[in-house]
């Protein structure tokens, strides 16, 4: 997404360049499938950018390509789309969600409260999850999993995949009524997709630093703001405490995004 404003968006360059976020999507691989982390704009946003609702194109400007997509992605890692059997979704909002379709067959991952909110939206919430509803037409195959999980580093985890505990959701609410993280282990130690729970590095780090449109922006799109510092403050906690063992990543930065290409 190329917004105008680089210097409030990206903390860089002028203010009148475009700035640029990204859709930080994770393939994980199983043991005998494959399983995504969010699925960022789908082949039907390309083909179709209208469908994301002309509000969120004007103000995130987004670029698609079919490339990007998470569908072609997979084929040029060389592994078969029909493999991806689960998807886990940090929330349902259409950066996130927009590529379900391209994966119809796919168990999909929600915290039980962002379902129930899609589907019975609150007056003030509505705009949001009607924005989406392209997305959802295909009937996804819902797996909606309900709080009360074990402990992780303070926070609660609830494993979503039977019988391994190698991925789990970290509910992060904030931006969404049912936000959440997701955690995957990996050899060397936790990756924790933070999802929109904040969209700069810098907010993760004590003091926190973050440029101001981003601010702007994510008090815009909140729907619950307490819950949302709350979970920034804990993110930094968790930082601070344990930033040897877990690894904390967003959705929209560029600059992490970059660095996790070049390390795999
Ligand atoms: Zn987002």
């Amino acid at each position: 997404m190329c917004p105008f404003g680089r210097s409030l968006i990206n903390g860089d360059g002028g203010l009148l360049s475009r700035g640029r976020l990204v859709c930080h999507v994770l393939l994980v691989e199983l043991d005998g499938a494959l399983a995504l982390v969010d699925t960022g704009f789908g082949t039907g946003d390309v083909d179709s950018p209208r469908q994301l609702g002309p509000p969120f194109v004007l103000m995130t400007q987004p670029q698609l390509t079919r490339a990007e997509t998470a569908i072609e992605q997979v084929r040029a890692l060389g592994f078969d789309p029909p493999d991806v059997r689960h998807i886990i979704l940090t929330h349902l909002d259409v950066d996130h969600a927009g590529g379900l379709p391209d994966f119809p067959d796919a168990e999909v991952h929600v915290f039980e409260p962002e379902l129930a909110v899609m589907q019975h939206p609150p007056l003030s919430q509505r705009p949001r999850y009607t924005m989406g509803s392209a997305h959802f037409k295909h009937g996804p195959q819902w797996r909606a999993h309900a709080a009360g999980g074990d402990a992780w580093f303070g926070f609660e985890s609830i494993r979503v995949l039977p019988g391994s505990d190698e991925v789990a959701l970290v509910p992060l609410q904030g931006h969404t009524l049912g936000h959440t993280g997701v955690a995957v282990r990996r050899d060397s130690g936790w990756l924790l997709h933070c999802g929109d729970a904040y969209f700069h590095r810098g907010e993760v780090q004590t003091p926190p630093q973050r440029p101001v449109g981003l601010e702007i922006f994510q008090t815009l799109m909140q729907a619950d703001g307490g819950a949302r510092h709350r979970n920034q403050e804990r993110l930094r906690e968790l930082a601070r405490s344990h930033g040897d063992e877990v690894e904390l990543i967003c959705s929209h930065d560029p600059v992490t995004l970059e660095a996790a290409q070049r390390a795999t």
